[in-house]
């Protein structure tokens, strides 16, 4: 029996569909936008539209923006010739709330994770390759401490080193699996300090 007929029914199956909603979740919401003043709904899906068709992947990071450049791409006064490469662009902001690290990112889009067919040419390698061109001295790997960022540092390292780059890894201390956005700021430093050669 559909109890609250069709329309909400379909809001609630959208919204349990996005990430971290649960089904309870998602009936709450729904409730709260039927809820709501029609405005304010208007308010959100349009922001949510202009989100869409707005947003693209920063010409040199491939981080998300809506320009061509990203503002840590576009700032002269970082240093272009350090690049470190994370996995999404949320890592890259937990570094950036650091405000210590004073070098340009490149996003992957992704880690490779041969479970789910995900390969190197799936994720931004080929474009990180391309911007070691000119003069970059070091390449910082980021990824996670799970086994798909750990695959993917090993699989970068092997292909820069034999270009004369110097290639390192935050140390270990992230802790194994765990997302580098929840991970405090302190022990992003730490692990950005301690970075050892690959
Ligand atoms: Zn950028």
């Amino acid at each position: 029996m559909d109890l609250y007929g069709g329309y909400v029914s379909k809001l609630i199956e959208e919204l349990s569909a996005l990430p971290g909603i649960g089904s309870k979740s998602a009936e709450r919401l729904a409730f709260h936008l039927i809820n709501i003043p029609k405005e304010k709904v208007d308010r959100l899906a349009n922001v949510m539209m202009q989100a869409k068709s707005n947003v693209r992947y920063c010409e040199k990071c491939f981080t998300l923006t809506d320009k061509e450049l990203c503002p840590v791409c576009a700032d002269e006064g970082r240093d272009h010739n350090l690049i470190m490469v994370v996995e999404n662009s949320r890592d890259m902001a937990a570094y950036e709330k650091t405000q210590k690290y004073k070098g340009v990112y490149h996003v992957l889009q992704g880690a490779i994770s041969p479970m789910v067919g995900i390969g190197p040419s799936d994720i931004r390698i080929k474009e990180l390759l391309a911007r070691l061109e000119d003069g970059v001295e070091e390449v910082i790997i980021a990824t996670n401490s799970s086994l798909e960022g750990e695959t993917t540092a090993m699989y970068i390292s092997k292909l820069i080193k034999p270009m004369g780059i110097r290639v390192t890894r935050i140390a270990s201390g992230v802790p194994i699996g765990g997302d580098l956005e929840y991970i405090d700021e302190v022990t992003l430093l730490r692990a950005l300090e301690g970075r050892i050669e690959m």
